[in-house]
């Protein structure tokens, strides 16, 4: 089975909304569906914005090779299972997916396909609650507009997504403002007070990694590969 290649940070295309989701057909809508579905399962993924697909993906598995504008969510994933009609854990298509912040700004650990093939762990802003809507598909069983309020600092991944399909990455200028660059003393103070930790117990949580971690770099506005064990932790 040949494997997936997503779309790397930068070659992402923004996508327009999906004007009548309600004409787009059931087969197409499987198509998107098992696709996000295949991918998720075969390269372990939570979920994926159907523009993070190449354009030979897309043909050799959907109607053509232009992506429409939706986000697929694993059935491990929270979205699957609060936006489900019958609350089960299934994977879900969202089509027109929308986010509406309604609580301030926490850090939270993220990676992403599209940004070293999803090999390097970051910081990032994200809203701790936030209202998610769009037309939910599941084959046979569900394809309505839904709206959710998602709770759990945990899992912003609809943010995420929904970025995709407006062309970003977490990398992109108009959201790096939110990462965490780990040398900085004053995006340390900020994260420990947002999460309400200390500076000694966040440190741990770092160094626990195990695994380098991309850092951003408030200087030259990229992310930088570091290892967390020979991080120097900034006075605070
Ligand atoms: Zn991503």
């Amino acid at each position: 089975m040949n494997r997936f290649e997503l779309l790397q940070e930068g070659r992402l295309s923004p996508v327009p909304e999906v004007k009548h989701p309600e004409k787009l057909g059931h087969s197409a809508l499987r198509a998107y569906y098992e696709l996000g579905l295949r991918f998720c399962e075969t390269e372990s993924y939570d979920a994926v914005a159907i523009n993070q697909f190449s354009p030979e993906d897309l043909s050799r598995h959907t109607p053509g090779p232009d992506p429409i504008r939706a986000v697929f969510f694993s059935p491990n994933e929270s979205a699957s299972k609060n936006m489900h009609a019958d609350g089960k854990g299934e994977g879900l298509l969202v089509i027109n997916p929308r986010v509406r912040t309604k609580s301030n700004f926490a850090y939270i650990p993220e990676y992403c396909g599209s940004i070293m093939s999803g090999r390097a762990w970051y910081m990032i802003l994200r809203p701790k609650k936030f209202i998610f809507s769009g037309h939910i598909y599941i084959p046979g069983v569900q394809f309505e507009y839904k709206e959710h309020l998602c709770e759990s600092p945990v899992s912003s991944m609809p943010v995420h997504e929904r970025d995709h399909l407006d062309g970003l990455t977490a990398i992109s200028r108009t959201i790096a403002v939110g990462l965490m660059d780990l040398r900085d003393a004053e995006d340390w103070r900020h994260l420990c007070r947002q999460r309400g930790i200390t500076p000694e117990r966040f440190a741990g949580i770092v160094k626990n990694e195990n695994q380098p971690m991309h850092s951003f770099n408030k200087k030259t506005g990229r992310l930088e590969l570091i290892d967390p064990n020979e991080l120097q932790i900034p006075e605070i």
